[in-house]
């Protein structure tokens, strides 16, 4: 028997295998392909690096904006990281590595193997189908030099959220909202992602392709730069997690275990986090708290999704634009999948307050409102 045995090595188990190896368990790790480095392009917040080393960050915004009505400076630096050299402070020395990709009942039949078997598989372990009729995130970007980028930045440094509506030629367009995010990624470059915060179902990545373009032609950004890009990514992230629990009698860590943000979609900075809070449970031989799928916090989290997937994008406009108003605290507090019910609670309804009474009754409706409400 192992002390513990960890299925999947993205972030999230990779950080716990890491953790417990380093703090003398034995640990057995499995993915499909164990020795591969992420492709996504993580970022979190510099405040939440915690004890990683700075050769962690492959770029940084000292200053992000939000943009809606108004420009919105963050006061809170924003990280890219380098995934290379993430994995190699996350090592996996004494480790006992297999290659394989398992099914539930290959997950359940680890805790022959091992005392505490934890699930770090992702949000779908199968893979994503194309009608998965879980709320999305969805995200078409290009990278492109700094210098193409100038335009589209519009003066800032970074942009964490564009709500302008200038991916569509219609002064009041009714469709699904997207933004711009526009992040320095290190070596003069720069991503630029057309992002729907969530859909469901999903907002076509081509949907966002055109409306990348249109926004970005309207700024002018090059023609060239937009369609012959250094690289190109592609984003979809199910808002929930996992549509199921673990197998029983196994841990789940990472999206897996529901430890991604269900208005953001991050989960990164949360999962680093929590892999130094169980291995230090496991080490002790304590049972690691559970992440409650559905505790107040995340219940709070939830209305916030329902009114995503309703608003148009002048209640999308306006509900970021009162994030953009709120103090720097509560904005903290929105954002971190680890704040708790009454930080959250003062961050929402800071925003509600700070709203033009039209918008509250579009924000009311759309949260609290049935699902006929939901927007095509
Ligand atoms: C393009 C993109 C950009 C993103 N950007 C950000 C960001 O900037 N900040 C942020 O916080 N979040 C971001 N996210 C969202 C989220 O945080 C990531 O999806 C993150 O990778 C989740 O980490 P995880 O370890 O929980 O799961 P995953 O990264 O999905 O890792 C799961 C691991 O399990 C392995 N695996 C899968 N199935 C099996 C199986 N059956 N058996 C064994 N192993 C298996 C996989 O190979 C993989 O190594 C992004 C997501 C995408 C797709």
């Amino acid at each position: 028997m192992v002390d513990v045995a960890v299925v999947g090595l993205g972030p999230a188990g990779r950080a716990l295998a890491s953790r417990c190896a380093a703090r003398g368990l034995s640990v057995l790790a499995v993915d499909p392909r164990p020795e591969a480095v992420w492709t996504p392009t993580y970022g979190l917040w510099v405040d939440e690096l915690g004890p990683l080393p700075g050769t962690v960050v492959r770029a940084q915004a000292a200053e992000p904006e939000l943009r809606a009505r108004g420009v919105h400076p963050l006061g809170r630096g924003y990280a890219v990281l380098d995934n290379a050299a993430l994995q190699a402070a996350l090592p996996l020395e004494g480790v006992e590595v297999r290659t394989g990709r398992l099914d539930d009942a290959e997950v359940s039949a680890l805790r022959g193997e091992a005392r505490v078997v934890v699930d770090a598989r992702g949000a779908r372990p199968e893979g994503l189908s194309a009608d998965d009729p879980a709320p999305m995130q969805t995200a078409y970007g290009i990278v492109v030099t700094e210098h193409d980028a100038l335009p589209a930045l519009q003066g800032a440094e970074a942009l964490l959220m564009d709500w302008r509506t200038d991916w569509s030629a219609e002064d009041e367009p009714r469709q699904t909202p997207t933004f711009l995010y526009a992040i320095p990624v290190g070596q003069g470059r720069v991503l630029l992602e057309e992002t729907c915060l969530a859909a469901a179902p999903a907002l076509p990545v081509e949907e966002l392709r055109v409306r990348l373009r249109r926004r970005l032609l309207a700024r002018g950004v090059d023609p060239g730069a937009i369609d012959r890009p250094l690289d190109r990514e592609i984003v979809r992230i199910p808002m929930r997690g996992r549509d199921r629990p673990p197998p029983d009698g196994v841990l789940a860590v990472g999206t897996a275990g529901r430890g991604g943000h269900r208005v953001t979609g991050y989960s990164v900075a949360h999962s680093l986090r929590r892999a130094d809070e169980v291995a230090r449970a496991l080490a002790a031989g304590e049972p690691p708290a559970e992440v409650d799928p559905m505790d107040t916090a995340e219940r709070i989290r939830e209305v916030g999704l329902r009114a995503l997937l309703r608003l148009d994008p002048r209640g999308t406009l306006e509900l970021f634009e009162a994030f953009g108003r709120l103090p720097r605290e509560r904005q903290r507090d929105f954002l971190s999948r680890d704040a708790g019910p009454a930080g959250l609670a003062g961050a929402m309804w800071g925003m509600f307050a700070s709203m033009p009474a039209g918008a509250r009754v579009e924000l009311a409706r759309a949260s609290l409102g049935p699902p006929a409400l939901l927007r095509r």
